[in-house]
């Protein structure tokens, strides 16, 4: 058996067709950058979101940065984040000169946990980063009432959650703050052929802001009003998003009938922690907990079953943040859940019937051990 982890090649083929003539189009204008293609693009996911504005930029990353930037938050400002999340979540205030502020996530639902953040405000704080993970949404109204109370911004890290939403209100990630970073690294559930990203936001002035700072500060070439960068979302990728937004919907609801393939499964293993499920989720990630993790995951290698560990490492433990001093222990559901947790399979182009064999495999694994 061969299982991979995700099948890009796949999504390629059924798209082919639209692909190909895309490619034929963009050279035959021959234009690359900041063109109609993107505008289309950021239009329509605008419209997808339910946002006033989407602005493209080179990656995930950038659009976080650039948000954190817009918002005028820089050096001495403190910005709360999560300790369980992917790197780029805290660099992207590391890099606006700002200092990230870890929360403890929730053991159940792995998302920051909104009851241990107002313990972490200080004088110096300005935003609280939620970072929707795996594809689910966080618990947004605890949240929003510490942001009112405490006049701070909401940034969404949306990077992991195209397509998610909150179950209460039906308000999609990227529109339930006050400005939102998405990646669209060819991995995730929307993805382009390299790095890419996007911004979205309600509000008309940090747009403004935003079309000016990732593109060297210029709105009329030659004039520069601020001190921008370069990050731009090209031609080629956002023609590419335009066909595959089109896709998401149908890709994220083939995601949630493998996580209910695997939830039904591997339901009765008594040794597994499984996630919830909720229609609002988009699967992003399908990630099992079990203290035999390491075990589990060498034993379906064998098997020919590729699986991710997202994350094996907390990010205060990492080298890089080796200045901030957090010991080891500091944040022990982070900790547990980087040490236990496994991220099975999952994709649009992944068979059921595979989905239903990697299970069997698990299985296999625990009932071997008895
Ligand atoms: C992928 C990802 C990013 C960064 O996106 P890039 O496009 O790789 O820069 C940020 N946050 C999270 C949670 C991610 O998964």
């Amino acid at each position: 058996m061969e299982v991979p982890f995700l099948d890009l090649k796949k999504a390629y083929i059924e798209l082919k067709s639209e692909l190909d003539q895309l490619w034929h189009d963009i050279n035959k204008d021959s234009f690359y950058v900041l063109g109609s293609r993107l505008e289309k693009f950021e239009k329509e996911f605008a419209d997808y979101l339910g946002v006033k504005h989407v602005i493209g930029v080179a990656d995930g990353l950038d659009a976080l940065n650039l948000s954190i930037r817009a918002l005028n938050i820089g050096s001495g400002d403190e910005v709360i984040v999560p300790s369980h999340t992917y790197i780029a979540s805290w660099l992207a205030v590391s890099e606006a000169g700002a200092i990230p502020v870890p929360v403890e996530v929730d053991e159940t639902t792995y998302l920051i946990d909104p009851s241990k953040i107002e313990q972490a405000i200080t004088a110096k704080t300005k935003a609280i980063m939620v970072v929707h993970l795996y594809g689910l949404v966080c618990d947004m109204q605890p949240i929003k009432n510490i942001a009112n109370k405490y006049k701070l911004k909401i940034i969404e890290d949306s990077a992991q959650a195209h397509g998610a939403f909150d179950l209460s209100s039906g308000i999609k990630a990227g529109a339930l703050g006050d400005i939102s970073g998405f990646s669209f690294y060819p991995g995730k559930n929307l993805g382009c052929f390299g790095d890419g990203g996007c911004i979205s936001t309600n509000d008309d002035i940090l747009a403004e802001k935003l079309i000016l700072l990732r593109n060297y500060g210029s709105k009329k070439r030659y004039e520069h009003e601020v001190i921008g960068i370069n990050s731009r979302l090209d031609e080629l990728q956002a023609g590419i998003l335009s066909i595959k937004l089109k896709y998401l919907d149908k890709w994220n609801k083939r995601r949630q009938e493998l996580a209910k393939i695997y939830l039904d499964e591997l339901k009765n293993v008594a040794e597994l922690i499984l996630p919830e499920y909720n229609d609002g989720h988009v699967w992003h990630v399908f990630a099992i907990r079990t203290s035999k993790r390491d075990d589990l995951k060498e034993f379906l290698a064998s098997k020919g079953i590729a699986t991710i560990i997202h994350y094996p490492k907390p990010i205060y433990l990492q080298d890089a943040y080796k200045y901030m001093e957090i010991k080891n222990g500091s944040f022990e559901t982070t900790e547990k859940i980087s040490s236990e947790i496994l991220s099975l399979p999952i994709g649009p182009h992944l068979d059921k019937e595979d989905a239903k064999s990697v299970s069997q495999a698990i299985k296999e694994f625990f009932n071997k051990d008895q």
